[in-house]
C-alpha cells in the first residue's frame, strides 16, 4: 500500500546540505502497524512528512495507493493528503474556537460530503473515542488524553488509508498513554494501517513491526 524506493530528502542549510533521508526504500502493506523509532535529528519526522505528502522528497520513488506521488504538484498532494492520509501528532493540534464535532468534522470541510453526512460521521467517531458527553465542549476544557482522542477521531474521518501519528504520547502520562495506544490498538485491529513515531519501547511495543533509523538511513 506504501511503498518508498531510494527515498532521498536533503535539505539546504546555508552553504552545507543536510542528508536527512539518504536512501531509504520501505514497503507498509494495507492493515500494517509500523513503529519509528531512532535519535533526534536520525529522519524520521522527514520520512513522515514524505509519506504524509506534506513534503516532497529530493529523489526516489514514493507509491501510495498504487498512485505514484512523488512528483505531484502542490494541489495534487494536497488533495492525496486529504484524501488518503490521517495525522496524529505529538501537540494534538486542535482549533481552539471550534468545539469536539466542529474540529472532528475540519478535514471535510474541503470535500463534497454533505453536511448531515459529515456530522453523522463526526457524532460516530466521537462515540468511538467515548467523547459523546463531551461533543460541545472545547479543547482547553478537555483533559490531554480526551484532546488526543478528539484528534483520533479527527483523523478517521475521511476513512484515510493510512494513519501517520507522531509521538503521539509523548505529552500524555504514563496511564493516558496506554488508553490512547489501547485505542489505537483497537482501530488496528478493525483493519487501520497505521505508522507511528515514537522514542519510547514500550510505546513501540505495541506495533506489530518496528523500523530503527540512524542518520537517515533504515538500520533494522
Ligand atoms: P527526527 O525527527 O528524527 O529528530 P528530523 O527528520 O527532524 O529528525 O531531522 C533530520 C535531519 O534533517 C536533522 O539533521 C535536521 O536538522 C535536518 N532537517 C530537518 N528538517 C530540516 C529543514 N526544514 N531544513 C534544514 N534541515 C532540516
Ligand atoms: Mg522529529
Amino acid at each position: 500500500m506504501i511503498e518508498l524506493h531510494s527515498i532521498k530528502k536533503q535539505f539546504q542549510n546555508g552553504e552545507e546540505i543536510v542528508t536527512a533521508i539518504d536512501g531509504v526504500s520501505l514497503t507498509i502493506h494495507k492493515n500494517e502497524f509500523v513503529a519509528i523509532m531512532g535519535s533526534s535529528g536520525s529522519g524520521k519526522s522527514t520520512l513522515m512528512n514524505v509519506l504524509g505528502c506534506l513534503d516532497t522528497p529530493s529523489s526516489g520513488k514514493y507509491v501510495l495507493d498504487a498512485k505514484d506521488v512523488a512528483s505531484l504538484s502542490d494541489d495534487e498532494l494536497s488533495k492525496i493528503r486529504n484524501e488518503h492520509i490521517g495525522f496524529i501528532f505529538q501537540t494534538f493540534h486542535l482549533l481552539p474556537k471550534l468545539n469536539v464535532i466542529e474540529n472532528v468534522k475540519l478535514p471535510l470541510r474541503y470535500s463534497n460530503v454533505e453536511i448531515e453526512d459529515a456530522n453523522n460521521r463526526a457524532l460516530a467517531l466521537i462515540d468511538r473515542v467515548g467523547l459523546t458527553h463531551r461533543k460541545h465542549h472545547r479543547p482547553n476544557e478537555m483533559s490531554g488524553g480526551q484532546r488526543q482522542r478528539v484528534a483520533i477521531a479527527r483523523a478517521l474521518i475521511n476513512r484515510p488509508s493510512v494513519i501517520l501519528a507522531d509521538e503521539p504520547t509523548g505529552n500524555l502520562d504514563s496511564q493516558t498513554s496506554k488508553e490512547i495506544m489501547d485505542l489505537l490498538t483497537e482501530l488496528h485491529i478493525s483493519g487501520q494501517t497505521i505508522v507511528m513515531v515514537t522514542h519510547e519501547d514500550d510505546i513501540a511495543e505495541y506495533a506489530q513491526r518496528t523500523i530503527r533509523m540512524k542518520d537517515g538511513k533504515i538500520i533494522s
